[in-house]
């Protein structure tokens, strides 16, 4: 959890790769150091998951019983919602290396 560390060179493993990696589905990132890959872990996934779309329910339950928005900008907020959600994902998933 938090910030993560190359385990080979002890680079860290950047905020913006994770960011992007969620984005791309769970890519795995390269260490920036090295180029060893890294992958999100498994369990971590469905955790991020999680974190991602209750927080977007409730909000968007909220959002629909207090304003009365015409349905684009209702999607849109929601969907900027999601996306100031998924750049805290990075402190929410673990990268684990290939090999050990
Ligand atoms: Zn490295």
């Amino acid at each position: 959890m938090g910030i993560q560390y190359c385990n080979e060179c002890n680079k860290k493993l950047s905020w913006s790769s994770k960011v992007k990696s969620i984005w791309l589905g769970y890519k795995p990132i390269q260490c920036e150091g090295c180029k060893k890959e890294y992958r999100i872990e498994f369990k971590t996934r469905y955790k991020a998951t999680l974190y991602m779309i209750i927080p977007l329910f409730i909000f968007a339950k909220i959002l629909s019983s207090t304003f009365i928005l015409p349905t684009i900008y209702f999607f849109g907020t929601v969907l900027l919602f999601g996306v100031s959600i998924s750049f805290l994902m990075p402190f929410v998933v673990n990268y684990k290396s290939e090999h050990k």
